[in-house]
């Protein structure tokens, strides 16, 4: 007899026979988005509590972003950058005022811009700090992720990011996240470039430092003359409760770098915002991308940019956080299953125990099927960040659905 697969069945088959087993998805199969709902192909409605990884801090099909992608889209898309475009100026103009920049290089990928940053940073201590040639040091903190080119994962201590892809890139140096002392002894060493950190590990699991790292780590870079480049691909843009992660401890980094919700999760779009001392090291023909910089990704990062602030999400980013944290705390108190609960603004985790053999894995499968996504890092820890469009009344009706599951374990 034949059996029947539903529609969602059918199209997770059609994947897993087609395409590459890189990534282990929640099995629902979304087609409609809209703010902080995502519909499955069955016609299921769900709450998106990852947002597409933040890139999706603006909501879903944000109608500002969409109407300025479709009548850009119908203008002009791309040119490469052998020749100059229409949008390109007003983008640079616009995004290095609102950040307070010299200069930007703009990208697709969140990688592409961790890879420009690198570059730039490794070019700045030849040029400017006058390290001796091909002797220029990079310092990581453990625990980071910045995505997948083999420049990046270089600096991985994530086996499942690097283990396999070796041998990797010269010149990195590790140390452990949130050590001020560990930091200061690694870029004593004059051939440092720079230190690369996330103001708030996202992948790790939303691990918060201790307040005063951030402005620790400005002082100490600028001490050694050592760049202090924070990739803000996803705490940044009102994610964490400020506009940028860096902005709790008011610390401007040197480099700083955007994706993810640059575009509200509408196309990849990327930035790298430096000084003119950093950033014109690079020269003609020596960096680029052929979309990076084309106006269609110009159009929607100015919508994505003003519907940030005009929006206040920021400050909904803030205030919902508190209640979000406060709310789970609560339940934390009631089950053992949660062990921790930490997070700034809508960038959230809690840590999950294992018990009877039952994971985070099977927690966020049971959040689905009450109608909540959001997927396990690292094995037990589940981040929570819905769409920063989010009221508090969905935020509540999100509480209770993860209240309702959780005690059900
Ligand atoms: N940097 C950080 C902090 C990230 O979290 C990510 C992706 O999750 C990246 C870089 C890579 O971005 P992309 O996947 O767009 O290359």
């Amino acid at each position: 007899m034949q059996t029947t697969l539903t529609k969602s069945a059918e199209l997770m088959e059609l994947e897993n026979r087609y395409g590459a087993h890189n990534y282990h998805p929640i099995p629902v199969v979304l087609e409609k988005g809209e703010g902080v709902y995502v519909w499955d192909v069955e016609g299921k409605k769900y709450f998106d509590f990852l947002s597409a990884y933040s890139a999706v801090n603006q909501g879903h099909c944000h109608p500002r972003i969409v109407n300025a992608m479709i009548s850009q889209a119908k203008k002009l898309t791309l040119t490469s950058r052998a020749f100059y475009n229409s949008m390109l100026g007003e983008y640079e103009k616009f995004i290095t005022d609102y950040f307070g920049y010299d200069k930007v290089l703009p990208m697709n990928t969140g990688v592409e811009a961790d890879e420009t940053a690198l570059k730039l940073a490794r070019r700045w201590a030849y040029d400017v700090k006058k390290v001796p040639e091909n002797k220029a040091k990079l310092v990581f903190a453990k625990g980071n992720f910045m995505g997948r080119t083999l420049g990046v994962i270089s600096a991985s201590n994530d086996p499942s990011s690097y283990g396999g892809f070796g041998p990797f890139m010269p010149g990195y140096e590790l140390i452990d996240y949130n050590d001020l002392s560990a930091l200061e002894n690694a870029i004593k060493d004059p051939n440092t470039a720079a230190f690369v950190v996330e103001p708030i590990q996202g992948e790790a699991g939303v691990v918060v430092p201790d307040s005063g790292y951030l402005k620790g780590v400005r002082e100490l870079c600028t001490k050694y003359n050592v760049l202090f480049v924070a990739d803000e691909v996803q705490t940044g843009l009102c994610r964490t409760g400020k506009m940028l992660a860096c902005d709790h401890e008011n610390v401007k980094p040197d480099i700083l770098i955007l994706g993810k919700a640059l575009s509200g999760g509408t196309m990849p779009v990327s930035a790298v915002l430096a000084s003119n001392e950093i950033i014109l090291t690079i020269k003609a023909g020596e960096h680029g991308s052929t979309y990076g910089g084309n106006p269609l990704a110009c159009a929607v990062a100015i919508e994505a940019l003003k519907v940030l602030k005009e929006e206040k999400l920021a400050e909904n980013s803030e205030t919902l956080g508190i209640l979000f944290r406060e709310e789970m705390n609560k339940l934390k108190n009631e089950t053992d299953l949660i062990t921790l609960v930490r997070g700034k603004g809508l960038f959230n985790a809690i840590v999950i125990k294992e018990r009877n053999g039952k994971t985070a894995w099977d927690v966020c499968l049971k959040f689905a099927e009450n109608g909540l996504l959001a997927k396990p890092t690292h094995g037990d820890i589940i981040r929570f960040s819905p769409p920063l469009v989010i009221n508090k009344e969905q935020l509540m009706e999100c509480v209770a659905i993860i209240r309702k599951t959780i005690l059900s374990f």
